[in-house]
């Protein structure tokens, strides 16, 4: 049977991801992601009502016209787990393919608000719901199956086709997370057995993010750990804290929530995104919050609830808002500038559970906001924060595990591969042979 793997977005930035793999006739997509720099660099943009054309020649959505080289039919289309950068452009491409999108829950459920807020395209593709552990058939000869992974976001999954040829393993994004916060453990038992099962692993698509950076990504349990200890030095504080993370960081936003209440605050939620996924997560029961949490999205709702924290004493709140890069239109940036009615004293602290994505937009904006809230007198907690991403020693664990015969890296630059492209040098890769280091647009035939 013929293999061949379409790398069409993601291998040259960290974004945009989609990947293709065909066997034999059929062809399955690996996540139809968005590149939300290349939009955030162009003021005041409505992706909602925008062509994909125009989207592709910025850059931001992936140029999927190489999909007419592929000779054979889409059967699925699979994001992997909920972040932008994998589902965002399912609205936008998802149309043109006459297949399922096929996703565990939190992901499916995050496709469908993506596709109800798109202005420009009917995306009527049917949504099939499939958990981690679970398989179904692609064609006559191959089987689709999800392996459950540990990543920054909850229900994000592996998928793995198996063909005739050998396992295809589709690694876009994860840890090794043997404590993941909420969540089964990455199932690394599954991974050794698909390495030894039949004809072993044809091919390894990886996760670059972090592939410069030695020893191994702690478990989300070190960023829960270290979240707690800088809440708990803060107890005594008798003035305002405010904490921000990543929306979609569903582990995160509960641990912020569970030390409000120990250190006997009020945890409130605050910005559009966080009440999208927070609620998201509540609904479909991937998460529980305390009954009286209160999330609010909409400007005026938002505003009214930090009129009630200032009037019964910002000492017994903490608004958990938006904003960890320093976007200019987040809350965090918003209350730097003194534009929402909760006002921060010299002394106050804003805790960032978030690295700032190493990227000269999001660093620029950081360093504003920072500024900003440092002027009003806030004192920063910086970085609490653990990474989703495997580092060089979880590289080095998955090979081990799966014995891949060819590997690919992706979702990183060409400087952002060089770590895994030495690693897998050191285990016997070969850059002329088995090791395809490659860019957008481009087809590797396997078999
Ligand atoms: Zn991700």
């Amino acid at each position: 049977m013929e293999i061949e793997i379409a790398t069409i977005g993601g291998y040259e930035e960290v974004g945009r991801q989609m990947t293709a793999v065909r066997a034999g006739d059929d062809i399955v997509v690996f996540d139809m992601g968005l590149n939300l720099s290349n939009v955030l660099i162009h003021d005041d943009i409505r992706t909602e009502q925008m062509h994909s054309l125009d989207l592709i020649d910025m850059g931001a959505i992936p140029d999927d016209r190489i999909m007419n080289d592929l000779e054979g039919d889409v059967q699925a289309i699979v994001p992997t787990h909920g972040h932008l950068d994998h589902i965002g452009a399912i609205s936008k491409l998802a149309h043109r393919y006459d297949a399922p999108i096929v996703a565990a829950p939190f992901t499916l459920d995050l496709v469908k608000e993506e596709i109800q807020d798109e202005g420009k395209f009917q995306v009527q593709n049917d949504l099939i719901e499939m958990d981690a552990g679970e398989t179904m058939p692609i064609g006559d000869r191959c089987e689709l199956e999800f392996v459950n992974v540990t990543h920054s976001i909850i229900n994000a999954i592996n998928p793995v086709l198996h063909t005739p040829e050998g396992a295809i393993v589709y690694g876009l994004d994860k840890r090794i997370d043997h404590t993941p916060v909420i969540g089964d453990p990455i199932d690394m038992k599954r991974f050794r057995e698909i390495g030894r099962e039949g004809q072993g692993v044809l091919c390894y698509i990886e996760d670059c993010t972090n592939a410069n950076k030695k020893g191994r990504t702690p478990s989300e349990a070190v960023a829960r750990s270290q979240l707690r200890d800088v809440m708990r030095s803060l107890e005594d504080y008798d003035g305002g804290i405010v904490a921000t993370t990543f929306s979609s960081h569903i582990a995160r936003v509960t641990s912020l929530v569970e030390f409000a209440e120990e250190i006997g605050r009020q945890p409130v939620l605050l910005g559009r995104s966080m009440e999208k996924y927070s609620g998201t997560a509540e609904r479909i029961g991937a998460a529980t919050f305390p009954n009286d949490l209160g999330m609010y999205g909409h400007r005026k709702s938002v505003d009214r609830a930090f009129k009630r924290i200032m009037n019964e004493g910002k000492e017994n709140f903490l608004p958990v808002v938006t904003g960890h890069q320093g976007e200019p239109r987040a809350m965090l940036t918003r209350m730097g500038r003194g534009e929402t009615p909760y006002e921060l004293d010299d002394g106050d602290k804003v805790i960032f559970s978030a690295r700032v994505i190493p990227e000269p937009t999001n660093e620029g904006q950081r360093y504003q906001s920072e500024r900003l809230l440092g002027m009003q007198g806030a004192r920063i907690y910086d970085d609490v924060h653990v990474s989703g991403h495997l580092s060089q020693e979880g590289h080095y664990t998955m090979l081990d595990a799966l014995q891949p015969q060819h590997v690919v890296p992706a979702h990183q630059s060409m400087k952002g591969f060089s770590g895994y492209v030495d690693l897998a040098a050191k285990q016997g890769y070969n850059l002329d042979r088995d090791l395809h280091v490659t860019s957008n647009g481009n087809v590797i035939q396997l078999v």
